[in-house]
């Protein structure tokens, strides 16, 4: 089975890529893609870049280019539910885009013609995820994330966002890579280690947290990599 890693900044996939060891890197669509054999299976890892427009690119070319099967993301978000605390694994229920907003036509906010606010992400994956997390005796927390082409350090914007979509999590790539993988028909998961609380401090503790929550959640998707190829 061919699955893809992917992660929206080069911390996020780092540990990784040193957990697999060796690797072919292939340029693709002005960006780099490392193929590795791992435990029996195929893997395609890579970073997108931030936001919505790129992890959707590199979502896209993983499974129409490199014909990945499963997508697992790893990465880092801001927190929403206060008991949620740096380091914290929150894996996605479903995911919204939060800043896609055509309200003023009578449209809830996240929702396109033809999309809907919320996509699910795959079931299997996540019970798979909790039954790890069980083994390890670690503590996962499933919820809503929601995405936007934004840092938010806000709490204005964060309350808006926890309001409108009941999110426990905020980011800037799930629901771009979710909307692309359900379109084609690809399971995916969507793991993050909260970085920071989405607030005024949030700038500070992302730059703080972000190596550390980075590899909380390699380390997570990796025990699933791990499972999968059993
Ligand atoms: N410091 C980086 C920019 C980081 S943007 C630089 O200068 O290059 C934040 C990244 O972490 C995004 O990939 C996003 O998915 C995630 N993230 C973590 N906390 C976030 C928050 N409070 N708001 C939005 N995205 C957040």
């Amino acid at each position: 089975m061919k699955i893809a890693i992917l992660g929206a900044m080069s911390e996020e996939i780092e540990p990784i890529l040193e957990a697999v060891g060796e690797y072919k890197t292939t340029r693709y669509a002005d960006n780099n893609y490392y193929e590795a054999s791992y435990k029996g299976l195929d893997l395609v890892i890579a970073y997108s870049k931030i936001g919505k427009v790129f992890s959707s690119l590199s979502a896209a070319v993983l499974i129409e280019h490199f014909g990945c099967e499963k997508l697992l993301f790893s990465g880092v978000a801001g927190a929403i539910t206060p008991t949620l605390k740096i380091g914290d694994i929150v894996i996605a229920s479903k995911l919204a885009q939060h800043d896609l907003d055509i309200t003023v036509f009578g449209h809830p906010y996240g929702y396109v013609p033809e999309g809907s606010v919320f996509v699910e992400a795959d079931r299997e994956l996540n019970l798979l995820a909790h039954s790890i997390a069980k083994d390890l005796g670690i503590e996962v927390v499933e919820g809503v994330i929601a995405t936007g082409d934004q840092f938010v350090a806000d709490e204005t914007r964060r309350s808006f966002i926890e309001r409108t979509f009941k999110a426990d999590a905020l980011e800037m790539e799930g629901a771009s890579v979710a909307v692309v993988c359900h379109s084609l028909g690809v399971p995916f998961f969507i793991l993050r280690s909260i970085s920071d609380a989405a607030d005024m401090e949030a700038g500070f503790s992302f730059d703080e947290f972000l190596k550390s929550s980075a590899e909380v959640s390699a380390k997570f998707v990796l025990a699933m990599v791990d499972r999968l190829g059993r």
